[in-house]
């Protein structure tokens, strides 16, 4: 069984982090680790997230961010030009197991990759990012409110 982290979605690679935010444990990928507090003993009553809605947090590339669906949006591209992730992955000179992990969401790609999948796929897959929004500051770590929204259900 695959796991997911409860927080951005993406599937957890490598170590798995249990952190309580909330009050709720979750368990959550390194990246999203700090967004709450490493869960020490466990908590006697086990809460169950049944949905989760997926905000990733857009990746901030310089200027601009990607636009929120984009590996959606290369896939798509990619399917209705009837190529196999490896095609692409020639016509830009790049690695197959990279298109893979584009179109997973795993990872954000390089501005130089951006530019190469925008140009072969004919899509715009930035867009300006006004200037006051960039948050440049780490000390600030946002609430959970502020990333993700879960419904909590009882197990029945
Ligand atoms: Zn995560």
């Amino acid at each position: 069984m695959s796991m997911e982290c409860e927080i951005c979605g993406s599937r957890i690679v490598g170590r798995k982090y249990k952190i309580i935010v909330e009050g709720s444990e979750l368990t959550v990928c390194e990246r999203c680790k700090e967004l709450g507090v490493e869960a020490k003993a466990k908590p006697t009553t086990k809460v169950v997230v049944k949905k989760r809605v997926v905000r990733t947090p857009k990746p901030i590339v310089e200027d601009y961010e990607l636009v929120e669906n984009f590996h959606e949006i290369v896939r798509r591209e990619r399917e209705r030009r009837g190529w196999t992730q490896e095609e692409l992955a020639k016509r830009i000179q790049e690695k197959a197991t990279l298109i893979r992990k584009i179109e997973k969401g795993d990872i954000t790609p390089e501005k130089e990759v951006v530019e190469k999948l925008e140009r072969v796929l004919g899509v715009s897959l930035r867009e300006k990012v006004e200037e006051v929004k960039v948050q440049k500051s780490k000390s600030t770590v946002p609430t959970l409110g502020d990333v993700v929204v879960i419904r909590r259900k009882k197990r029945s």
